[in-house]
């Protein structure tokens, strides 16, 4: 087996046009699967960041009123570099984030579809004209809002930039970005395909280093008129708190803790695939992984058996490695909030069925990985029940009745996504209507498409991405009364 070392890349940040080294230094960049430093990253000071807004103000001015097609046409043509480049981004993207190679790649083609889409979807931006009395008019103006900070994670360090960057650029807004310290190459590389595009000075910047100090640089900014956070839901609070001052349109996409329920009637193999696909996805890295899972009691013995089948079989490893199916956990801090989770849920009397504790098989240990864990009869007095749990583990509990089901199932604070599984017309619909969460897969886990709005009810944030909200995000509404002298 022969493993690939980091392609060429940059490392510096990127403001009105020009890599450029950060007034802040370097830190370094850790492959999670191996421990081993593979870059060092420029950090921005205070007055780069700054630099970076101004120039992005200054390029709204023309990007802003570019003929639609034209920004079109540079958004297809970014998501075309993007499509020619995809061996060298997965590659990258897996060397700084540790996910499988094959996932990468899907993350990326999932980004070129997002540009592509906002890039249609932008296109379609019209007006209105209302009705009014004889000598007046009445329109409705949609405009570019402005510059637009982001901020992004580190779990999904591609697709969750180009959500919000498709629309935006699109839209005609200009940007600011800031990755995650975890993940800047997978955002780099989208800044050297703008530059090879053409897309014109200061329409898109890129900063990276400390991130509460960049944050109050662009919350306290009057200029950005539009933040679009992705993370977790303390953050976004924080991020909020802060927008109040200068009042900004927010977009927050902020954490999940996804019920998953499977009714009696469910194909049991069919419905374990599933969960396991979706849990080993990025390693349970992901707002969207269910995280309690409602098994009906009469079924519970055998798809226990089963789910614990397949989690045993799961291949855990090097992303670059044949035959992966999920990679390393971010960084040790991951490993230690799992760990506690799951010493909280068994002092309160859940039982692990399987796994448990670091992975330390063979030269795994020297990266972070977890052993995929199935933990039985967890309930409401556990942190696991409240708190999202970013990691392949799999928290189970039976349930005998329906209405019991659902009212179990949305006490959370969270609101992001949820999963039902069933033959039963009936029941899906009623879950769709009652289940408080913002997308809501049956019999399935795709819920996140360029085309359908994305996003959380209660503490999972605000607004959505994706769909038509997503572009609309990225622009002001105005009403025009013209009425006309003699
Ligand atoms: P996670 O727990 O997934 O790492 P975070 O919310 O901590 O989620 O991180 C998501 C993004 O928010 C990252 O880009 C991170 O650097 C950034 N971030 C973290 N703290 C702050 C802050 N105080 N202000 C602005 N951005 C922040």
């Amino acid at each position: 087996m022969s493993r690939k070392k980091l392609p060429n890349v940059k490392t510096q940040l990127y403001i009105d046009g020009k890599w450029t080294d950060g007034g802040k230094g370097t830190h370094p960049l850790h492959n999670p699967a191996t421990g081993e430093e593979i870059a060092q990253i420029s950090k921005a000071n205070k007055e780069e960041t700054q630099r970076a807004i101004d120039a992005a103000e200054k390029a709204f001015e023309e990007w802003s009123t570019w003929e639609i097609q034209d920004r079109v046409d540079m958004v297809h043509k970014i998501a075309d570099l993007i499509e020619e480049d995809i061996d060298r981004i997965a590659l990258i993207m897996t060397l700084e984030q540790g996910k499988p190679l094959d996932q990468a790649k899907v993350e990326v083609e999932r980004g070129i579809e997002d540009m592509h889409w906002s890039a249609e979807e932008a296109k379609r931006t019209y007006g209105e004209i209302g009705t009014a009395p004889n000598g007046h008019k009445y329109e409705i103006k949609k405009h570019p809002i402005g510059v637009a900070a982001v901020i992004t994670p580190w779990n999904f360090p591609f697709s969750m930039l180009t959500r919000k960057l498709g629309p935006a650029l699109a839209a005609g807004s200009t940007v600011v970005v800031k990755p995650a310290a975890e993940t800047p190459l997978s955002a780099i590389v989208i800044f050297e395909l703008f530059e090879k595009a053409g897309l014109p000075a200061g329409v898109a910047n890129l900063v990276m280093g400390d991130a509460s100090k960049i944050g109050k640089v662009f919350t306290d900014s009057n200029v950005v008129r539009k933040l679009s956070f992705t993370g977790s839901t303390a953050v976004g609070k924080l991020l909020y708190e802060q927008s109040a001052d200068t009042m900004k349109k927010l977009s927050l996409e902020l954490g999940g803790h996804a019920p998953f329920l499977v009714f009696e009637d469910a194909p049991i193999q069919e419905t374990v695939d599933t969960l396991v696909a979706m849990k080993f996805r990025n390693s349970g890295q992901a707002c969207t992984a269910p995280n309690r899972i409602f098994v009906h009691e009469s079924i519970k013995e055998e798809f226990t058996d089963a789910l614990v089948k397949a989690v045993k079989d799961g291949v855990f490893g090097n992303g670059q490695d044949d035959g992966v199916e999920a990679g390393p956990l971010i960084n040790q801090e991951a490993i230690d909030s799992i760990d506690d989770q799951l010493n909280d849920a068994e002092e309160k009397g859940a039982k692990i069925l399987y796994g448990g504790g670091q992975l330390t098989d063979n030269d795994l240990i020297k990266g972070t990985f977890y052993t995929p864990t199935v933990i039985d009869d967890i309930n409401e007095d556990m942190e696991i029940w409240r708190e999202e749990t970013f990691g392949p583990v799999f928290p189970l509990l039976s349930f005998s009745d329906e209405d019991e089901g659902l009212k179990r199932a949305n006490d959370s604070d969270y609101g992001l996504t949820g999963y039902v599984f069933t033959k039963d017309h009936r029941i899906a619909e009623k879950f769709a209507n009652a289940l408080e969460y913002g997308a809501i897969g049956l019999n399935n886990t795709g819920v996140a498409k360029p085309s359908m709005p994305f996003g959380g009810f209660k503490h999972s944030g605000v607004n959505r991405e994706g769909g038509h909200e997503g572009v609309d995000g990225y622009l002001e509404t105005k009403f025009v009364h013209s009425t006309y002298f003699e």
